[in-house]
Parts: structure tokens; sequence; C-alpha cells
């Protein structure tokens, strides 16, 4: 079997880790991303949720391309913001992607926040939508703490001020795939590969 899946991201990290863990439990699917396929207008990720989000991206793709698409979105929820950045983690300093800024910003917002209070969840949800709608979509969290200082230059994003629940190194500390086995990303990714295995076999 041959099969072409979508993964809506022009991350080729992203794209990696998903061929990884189907190649085993579906073998012959190929995985393709947003650069392999004729570009088309994304629209602005306007949900509420990481769940609403991550369907609208895997919609549009499969509309647009005609192949089953998979998404994700993602971020960081922090207990003591009440959850937030949230959908907006992406953008939180007004940049969308500076993480220099955003990262900066969270760290001012939780100056004065005890050690006690300071933890959180990087959240990931990822969706499936195939060309005849069927859809499907889950969450995963992996939690953790805000610290004080960034540490270590591995990964992107809020990952140099997040201590993993467990561990004593920051997700930049963590090598790929040290993170990839434990991440909220990782896990959403492994949850929806039985969901992937039953439909693109089908
Ligand atoms: P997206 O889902 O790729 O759009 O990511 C949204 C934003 O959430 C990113 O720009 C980061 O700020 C944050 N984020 C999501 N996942 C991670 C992660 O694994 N490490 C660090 N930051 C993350």
């Amino acid at each position: 079997m041959s099969t072409r899946l979508l993964l809506a991201t022009r991350n080729a990290g992203k794209l990696a880790e998903l061929q990884r863990l189907l190649a085993t439990a579906v073998p012959g699917v190929e995985v393709v991303g947003l650069r392999d396929v004729p570009e088309y207008p994304e629209a602005p990720e306007t949900g509420a949720t990481f769940e609403e989000n991550a369907l609208l991206k895997a919609r549009e793709a499969a509309r647009y391309t005609g192949l089953p698409a998979v998404a994700d979105d993602s971020g960081l929820a922090v207990d003591a913001l009440n959850g937030m950045p949230g959908v907006l983690s992406a953008r939180w300093s007004g940049r969308h992607g500076d993480d220099a800024a955003n990262t900066a910003l969270l760290l001012g917002q939780l100056a004065d926040v005890p050690d006690e209070r300071r933890g959180g969840a990087f959240v990931c949800a990822a969706a499936l939508v195939t060309p005849d709608g069927a859809e499907h979509v889950l969450e995963r969290q992996w939690r953790g703490t805000v610290v004080r200082e960034p540490r270590g230059t591995n990964g992107f994003g809020y990952d140099p001020v997040f201590l993993p629940a467990g561990l004593d190194r920051t997700s930049a500390e963590l090598e790929p795939a040290e993170k990839d086995a434990r991440s909220h990303r990782g896990q959403a990714f492994a949850a929806l590969v039985p969901v992937l295995a039953e439909v693109l076999t089908d």
C-alpha cells in the first residue's frame, strides 16, 4: 500500500517525527508537508481552543489538497495565568513567532509568582480530517513548571523556561529524541497513530 498523508506544517522536525511514528504502525504511508503540495490560502488561527484550531487547519488542508490531512496546534498554558498564553502562545508579545520577546514577557508577568504556583503545561491538539469529511481530534498535555531564567539551546519557543515534571533539565536542555518521547506533541501524535492506522488502511 502507498498512501500520502499531509501534515499541515512547514516544520521539517514535525514531519520527521510523524513519519517515524507511522513507519512501524502503518508501513507505506508517505508523510508530506505544506512545502510538498501546491500552495493554498491559509486562514488565520481564529479558534478559541487548541482542538478548534487543529481541526480548522486539518479541514482546510484536506479540502484544498484532497489528501487525508493531519494538523496540530499547541501552546503553553500557565496555571497562574488562567491557562494563558494558551492559543495565543505564538504571538503573546504581539509579534507572531518572536520566541525571545514572548518568553521575556511571560517571565516578567510571573516575576512575583512564587515557585509553588509556577505550574503549567504544554498542550497539543492533533486533528485528522479525511477527504470524505471524517474528523478526529485529540489533545495531550506535558506538565511542568516555568523557571525564572532561560536554560538550554535546543528546541524553540518557551522550551528554555519549561522544566518538565520529574526532570531537572528544561525542555531546551533535552536531546530532541528525549523531548519527542515525552512532549505534548509526541504524545498527541502517538495517540493519533492507531486512528491513522485504521483510517488509512480502510
Ligand atoms: P504552533 O502550534 O506550532 O503554532 O506553536 C504555537 C506556539 O506555542 C509556539 O510558537 C511556541 O511559542 C509554543 N509552543 C508550542 N509547542 C512548544 C514546544 O514544544 N516548545 C516550546 N514552545 C512551544
